[in-house]
């Protein structure tokens, strides 16, 4: 294992075992819940909106250790962000994941979310780490049924 796959192993575990912004949210505006039934993944996210930013978010749910960290680590990437912000990261992240090209110009939006680039060498993993993403998408449209994976 290479030493950056070593780093990467560290921010997940760590991202997993202390979930940032696990909490519901007062005042929130919306939520969602996602389920990955692959794994038994849940998750639901909370938004606070202001204009067209994300004035707050949170997350509260259980799974496996690759979705908690990637719900703890969007919490992070996304506060204070615009929808359409959120909307590309969004799409930098599932190519990240699924193995797809990035363009060097979107690389360095992803920050921290970059630990999730060896999911994509594994499919199943592919669904917990883009769940909580999906139920952002989902709280994000006021849509009111479960987001799934599938
Ligand atoms: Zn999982």
């Amino acid at each position: 294992m290479s030493e950056l796959d070593t780093l990467y192993q560290e921010v997940i575990l760590d991202h997993s075992k202390r979930p940032r912004n696990f909490r519901p949210l007062e005042n929130s505006d919306r939520h969602a819940d996602g389920y990955n039934p692959l794994c038994g993944d849940k998750v639901t996210i909370y938004l606070r909106l202001a204009d067209d930013r994300i004035a707050d978010i949170s997350f509260q749910g259980s799974g496996c250790a690759i979705s908690t960290a990637s719900a703890s680590i969007l919490t992070e990437a996304l506060k204070g962000k615009t929808r359409a912000e959120a909307e590309a990261l969004f799409e930098t992240f599932h190519n990240l994941v699924t193995g797809q090209p990035v363009r060097p110009e979107d690389a360095p939006a992803l920050g921290k979310l970059a630990v999730f680039s060896g999911v994509s060498e594994f499919p199943v993993r592919v669904k917990c780490a883009s769940l909580a993403w999906h139920t952002l998408r989902s709280a994000l449209a006021g849509e009111p049924a479960v987001a799934t994976t599938e």
